[in-house]
């Protein structure tokens, strides 16, 4: 039997969900699902506001016009990431500068924030890769410090917290991915994540085509009419009734999860040991989410040789990011600062196993697989 990458986990409720929203005869956005799906989002994560959008993507464009950034602005972010954190805010002309990643976490290494900021420089966008949360106290020192914004790519972060605080609600601006790949999932799908109240009505505006619609629907305005720009951010109700069925079991996703990634990272101690990988490292304040087992491998040779095996056996293993400042359009819009020796070698090393709820019973098959593999690297 083969072992996929990800399998999409279904609850069992997305069905009939989705049956109360075709009866409900409301199909756009913001129906009653969007409002149950916003509703989970602020209890759990505490946001000021939670505005669910088509993507995470979607959601980084949003936290992009909300922060004004201008032609020539600077961002900086990790180039180990994946491209919608970079394309977000080139699509305002602003320019991404890439900064070298901790070698424990993979996380944006908030020890080489400062010499990268200039006089252009108006936020950092962090990335928490796989779930583990940045070192948010010091960057928020230091976007303080500096006066910069702060965004944080929380993709991969739902369920997980920095010293008790969800991800995506430390910095000015959060944003969530269901993608079918991510932890809780809607297909394609995204919330924006606003701390402050400060932002949440503009937030609503720029979701809604630059209208004052939502205001409208509350009965605070007398007449809807375009207030600002905008775009056409928000999911369907479809998508929304597919989403809330997940939230509403969240937690447990998340437990299987952790009891999937506590089995890897048991069987991958002796390996370890032995030189032959370096499992995940979490910091003791950040409380993670399983959304991803990755190992890193000696060289790009052995982790391609790695994945090839795994391959044979019918198990799916697959690397992660090209970096972002070599790629075509990164070298085009983009500034690299220093060498970025650590996110270079951990684009060629690292390799992600197979993770998803329903993996349990042919777990012990990967490790066979696996192990062997590592043997003969
Ligand atoms: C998945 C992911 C995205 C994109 O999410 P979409 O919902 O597909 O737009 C952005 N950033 C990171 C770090 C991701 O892992």
């Amino acid at each position: 039997m083969k072992v996929p990458f990800n399998r999409p986990y279904m609850t069992g409720n997305e069905l009939s969900n989705i049956a109360e929203a075709h009866a409900n005869g409301h199909l756009s956005g913001d129906g009653a699902f969007t409002k149950k799906c916003h509703a989970w989002l602020e209890a759990n994560t505490h946001a000021n506001r939670a505005l669910l959008t088509h993507s995470c993507t979607a959601a980084l464009e949003m936290a992009a016009l909300l922060t004004d950034l201008k032609p020539g602005d600077e961002v900086i972010m990790p180039s180990f990431t994946f491209v919608s954190t970079a394309n977000a805010f080139v699509l305002r002309g602003a320019v991404p500068i890439f900064v070298d990643i901790r070698a424990d976490t993979l996380n944006l290494d908030e020890r080489l924030i400062e010499a990268a900021i200039t006089p252009r420089t108006k936020a950092i966008c962090v990335v928490h890769y796989a779930g583990v949360s940045c070192d948010m106290d010091a960057i928020g020192d230091i976007a303080r410090k500096h006066g910069l914004y702060v965004i944080e790519d929380a993709a991969q972060g739902i369920c997980s917290t920095y010293k008790n605080q969800p991800l995506g609600t430390i910095g000015d601006l959060g944003a969530l991915s269901f993608h079918e790949t991510k932890n809780i999932i809607s297909g394609e799908g995204g919330a924006l994540l606003v701390r402050d109240p400060e932002f949440g009505e503009r937030a609503e505006i720029i979701r809604e085509k630059g209208t004052n619609r939502s205001r409208f629907f509350r009965g605070q305005v007398d007449k809807y009419t375009w207030v600002d720009q905008g775009s056409s951010f928000l999911p369907g109700e479809i998508t929304a009734a597919f989403l809330s069925a997940q939230l509403d079991q969240a937690e447990a996703i998340t437990e299987r999860r952790l009891a999937l990634w506590q089995r890897y990272y048991e069987w991958a101690q002796e390996y370890e040991s032995r030189g032959l990988i370096r499992r995940p490292i979490v910091p003791s304040d950040c409380k993670h989410n399983a959304h991803m087992f990755y190992m890193l491998l000696p060289d790009l040779e052995k982790r391609t040789r790695f994945i090839q095996l795994l391959r044979e056996h019918d198990v799916q293993a697959v690397f992660h990011y090209i970096p972002l400042h070599s790629a075509p359009h990164g070298l085009k819009t983009g500034r690299a600062h220093g060498d970025l020796i650590v996110t270079d070698r951990v684009s060629d090393t690292l390799v992600r196993m197979p993770l998803w709820v329903g993996l349990d019973s042919q777990l012990d098959r990967v490790f066979s697989v696996a192990g062997e593999a590592l043997e003969k690297l």
